[in-house]
């Protein structure tokens, strides 16, 4: 399961930016995820709520925003959404790497991010001795 991999990667992170703040806990969480990296994001929220079991993220509000693929034709200056084919194997719509107006292939600009955005912490009031 790729979701539960990249999420336990994502709640590492987390833990780790949460450490350094000394957070109590985490409150919320905001997540970039780029519709090309082809994460399910309900099966993201489900790992989600395995992986911070137990931790100081237990409870907190996960937040996902979906950011569109993004394409640049290097041959034509085109630069916006991709073009989707009918897969004919898995009759599904899938991008594909041919500009939309001329047909050269193009590169990806975005859409295949994953990313912590923003995160609410809880700092510890009563923690504040002079640790360093
Ligand atoms: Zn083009």
């Amino acid at each position: 399961m790729h979701e539960f991999s990249v999420t336990s990667q994502i709640v590492e992170a987390i833990l780790k930016e949460a450490g350094k703040h000394n957070a109590k806990r985490v409150v919320a969480v905001h997540l970039d995820i780029g519709k090309l990296t082809f994460l399910g994001l309900e099966q993201v929220r489900f790992s989600y709520e395995v992986l911070v079991k137990g931790t100081i993220l237990e409870g907190s509000k996960l937040y996902i925003e979906e950011k569109d693929g993004i394409v640049n034709c290097r041959s034509c200056g085109y630069e916006g959404g991709f073009q989707y084919e009918d897969d004919p194997i898995y009759h599904i719509p899938t991008p594909t790497l041919r500009c939309p107006n001329c047909g050269e292939t193009v590169e990806i600009e975005g859409g295949r991010e994953c990313t912590i955005r923003d995160m609410k912490l809880l700092i510890s009031e009563d923690d504040k001795t002079d640790a360093d």
